[in-house]
């Protein structure tokens, strides 16, 4: 089994991408822009949660009615570009649990190190958005999974605004079970692993810290 790729291709998040993508938009503007993405992307990659027929009285009589069932869904944002999926996401799903994750990469080895980890109880039992803009390399989101998988989450899909080819090898290769959610497949990384044409560093032009 391999993870499925949905390529969520709708005309709005198309437009606000291309935006994004633009060298010369601002950082209020890239911030809103990905907030707005983000809860676009929230309601595809939430289509599939279960229901469950609750009994209601409206103003004119009782009936059943669905609403989502089971435990409340966990956003976990790889730090640091992660948090500006946040809040879009949150928007509508207001009562889902939020975690974090934060990884570097060592220099000499190269490979993604831990340094904050922190997740709510019964993973096991919770359905697990991962959220984080650009996925490159896919080395920092593989690890983050196999992190979050070791927390005890068994149902994980992977959110992101922008994916290289490398990178969705490299994350279905690893993690099979992981469905990955992108408004757009880009041409290729550079020898920076930037992903070309892309939009940058997605957490300097976030943070306007370039
Ligand atoms: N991270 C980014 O912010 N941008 C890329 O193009 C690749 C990884």
């Amino acid at each position: 089994m391999t993870g499925r790729v949905h390529l969520v291709e709708h005309p709005l998040i198309l437009h606000k991408l291309t935006l994004m993508r633009c060298k010369d938009t601002s950082t209020s503007k890239f911030r809103a822009l990905l907030e707005e993405i983000a809860m676009l992307m929230g309601y595809e990659v939430t289509r599939d949660l279960p229901t469950e027929l609750v009994e209601i009285e409206t103003p004119l009589a009782t009936t059943r009615a669905p609403m989502v069932a089971g435990k409340k869904v966990v956003v976990i944002s790889v730090l640091r570009a992660g948090g500006g999926m946040l809040d879009g996401i949150v928007k509508i799903l207001p009562a889902a649990r939020i975690g974090h994750i934060g990884l570097y990469r060592d220099p000499k080895t190269l490979e993604p190190v831990e340094y904050y980890f922190k997740v709510p109880q019964h993973m096991d039992t919770r359905q697990v958005i991962l959220v984080d803009p650009m996925l490159a390399t896919g080395n920092s989101i593989v690890a983050a999974v196999t992190r979050i998988k070791a927390a005890g989450a068994r149902s994980i899909k992977f959110v992101c605004l922008l994916a290289a080819p490398e990178g969705i090898r490299r994350l279905q290769e690893a993690h099979p079970d992981v469905d990955i959610y992108t408004p757009a497949i880009d041409e290729r990384l550079d020898d920076h692993g930037y992903i070309v044409p892309g939009l940058g560093d997605a957490g300097d032009r976030l943070f306007g810290t370039k």
